[in-house]
This record gives C-alpha cells, structure tokens and sequence, in this order.
C-alpha cells in the first residue's frame, strides 16, 4: 500500500482525508518503510536530493505555500518526482500583511502603542514619524503576490515602479532591468520575489546605499533575499531609516539585534498566516495530492513539474 510522509504538523481532518482515500500516513518518521513511501506532505523543511534518494518509489510532493526554495525542484524533476504548491489561494493575505508592515514601519504603530502602554502619553505628545504620502516604492518582484500589493499601493496614492528578470506585459509600472537603477530613484523597496541561490542577497550594502538616508526596505519575499547583516549595518548608521520584515536569514530564531533596533519592525513570518487562507492552502495541498493518487491533473506544480500519474 501507498504511504505518504508527512514533514512537519498537518491538520488532522487532512489526515483523515488522505487515509480515507486508502493512503497510510507516517507522521514525521519514514523508518522501516522508506520502500513504501510514494507521497510525500511537506509543512515545513527541506527536500533534498538525498531525502528523495531514501524513498525509491517516491512519486509526489505536495508542500503548503507558494515559495519551493526548500525544494530541490531539479532534483525532483530529474526523478520524475512531482511537485505541488499552493500559489494564488494566498495572494490577497500576503498583500495586505505586506500593507499592514509598511504602515506600521512608517508609522511606527508599534513603537506608538508600547509609548501608550509605557505611561509617556502624559509627559508629551509621541514624536513625529515618517510618512508614507511623498514616497516612491520600488517592488522587487511583481508576480502573482507583488501585482496584489502593487494594486493596494494605488489606493494609497503613491507611485509604484518595479524590478524583475522580465517586464509585464500586462502592467503600466514602469520596470526596471537594472535593480541599481531602480534603487537610486525610489526611496521604499518591497521585496516579493522568491529565495534560493538566483535572488540571494539581491539587497546588499551597496543597493542599501544607493536608496538612501530616507530609504525604507520591506521584505516578505524570504529572509536569502536580504543581506541581514548589511542591513543592521545600515539601521545603526542611520544609512536607511527603517525596515520591516516578515522574514528572516535564520527562521525561526533571527538575529537578535534585529530586536532591538528602535527603526526595525519585525514580524514571525506571517504573510499567509491567517485561519481562512491557510485552511485554503490546505486544501490545495490536498487536492494536489488526491489527484496525483486518482490520475488527475494536479492544480498547481511547480515550472516543469509534472502534472499526472501516467500508470
Ligand atoms: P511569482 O512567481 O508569481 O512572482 C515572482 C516575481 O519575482 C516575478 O515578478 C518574477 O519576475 C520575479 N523574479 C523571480 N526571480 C527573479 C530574479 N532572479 N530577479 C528578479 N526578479 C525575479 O511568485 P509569487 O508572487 O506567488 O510569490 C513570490 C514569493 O513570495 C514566493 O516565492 C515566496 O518566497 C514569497 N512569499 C512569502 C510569504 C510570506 O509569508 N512572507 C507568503 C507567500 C509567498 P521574472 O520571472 O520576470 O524575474
């Protein structure tokens, strides 16, 4: 009989639907049964070649989110392994996180309230902060999840260009070959693009630099996007202004100076992290699994996955 693997906490009403379709379920621990591994349900860490080389008769992935970095997806598709994600059930969440961090950066909305908390309200007004309105936002990344935040930004007044390998046929923004450029003439830097080796430390000191005294980097991509320590160089030098980040180089234990910046917000990943949205990417993740086992097309793969059990 078919096993599937789960890698990290999956709900139990997913579980009882994957045994309901005659699968067996092995809650983290493959031993004694790597021969009978065919599926595999990932939450969370990696899946390297080695990890799929200990299952022979390893047929599909179905991982929750959207970012597959911790997929080697080569590895994967050189086995004839496929892939599932969960892409687009998240967009609209991770957009407004992305939102709600920006404001709060700028408005110091934390930083506010602990003052209040503090007992200073009396002693005098919370100083002035920096704004939104004025500014220019520069995404890196303008796919499925930047043309969502791209949309909320145009409410907001403010004017949006963007950075990525190739520009959108389909958008107005202007867009940027060159992500130097890019930063020499905005002030805000959104990253949503995905992590791994191609956009590691595509933020560095120098890109810090050209943005500015008055720059402010969001980053809800991933933390490989970022080079942390150039940027606690560029908070305590007052070399930008602030950052907010959802998340980090080391997840989940991040650099502990990042707490303690007065001008860094930081946030435990939670882009997605909402009841209604992750109970859709379960659900997706469920689909995508099911279908592989029932010879249907899965909904969502990952580039040059393939989609259907052939036998
Ligand atoms: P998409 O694939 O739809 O969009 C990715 C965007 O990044 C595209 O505009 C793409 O354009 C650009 N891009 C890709 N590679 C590069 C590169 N090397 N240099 C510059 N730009 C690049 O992805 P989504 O919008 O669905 O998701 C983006 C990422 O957001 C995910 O991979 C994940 O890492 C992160 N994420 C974070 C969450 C959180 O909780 N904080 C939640 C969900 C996602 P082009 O190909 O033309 O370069």
């Amino acid at each position: 009989m078919s096993h599937v693997l789960c890698l990290g906490a999956v709900p139990d009403w997913l579980i009882a639907e994957v045994r309901a379709a005659g699968l067996t379920v092995l809650i983290d621990d493959p031993q004694g049964h790597e021969a009978q591994v065919t599926g595999i349900l990932r939450r969370s860490g990696g899946v390297s070649a080695a990890l799929m080389d200990r299952f022979p008769a390893l047929e599909v992935i179905s991982s929750l989110g959207v970012g597959y970095d911790m997929i080697d997806t080569e590895a994967a598709r050189a086995r004839g392994i496929a892939v599932g994600h969960t892409p687009d059930v998240l967009n609209e969440e991770v957009a407004d996180l992305t939102m709600a961090l920006l404001l709060a950066t700028l408005r110091q909305i934390p930083q506010g309230n602990r003052y209040l908390l503090d007992g200073k309200w009396p002693g005098g007004q919370f100083p002035l902060t920096p704004s939104l309105q004025g500014r220019t936002i520069g995404m890196i990344g303008m796919g499925r999840i930047g043309s969502c935040i791209a949309r909320r930004l145009a409410g907001f007044d403010v004017p949006v260009v963007y950075h990525s390998r190739s520009p959108r046929a389909d958008s107005p923004l202007r867009h940027y070959p060159d992500l130097m450029e890019m930063a020499r003439d905005v002030d805000t830097l959104i990253a949503i693009v995905p992590g791994g080796p191609e956009t590691r430390h595509l933020i560095d000191r120098a890109l810090l630099q050209a943005l500015g005294p008055q720059g402010v980097v969001i980053n809800v991509a991933r933390g490989s996007v970022l080079d942390e320590e150039a940027l606690i160089g560029a908070l305590t030098k007052g070399e930008i202004l602030a950052a907010g980040l959802d998340v980090f180089e080391n997840e989940p234990s991040p650099d502990p100076r990042l707490f303690n910046l007065p001008n860094s917000l930081v946030t435990p990943h939670l882009g997605s992290g909402t009841v209604p949205t992750r109970h859709a990417m379960w659900e997706l993740v469920r689909d995508n699994l099911l279908r592989w086992y029932q010879g249907e097309v899965m909904p969502a793969v990952v580039p040059g996955s393939v989609r259907r059990r052939l036998s």
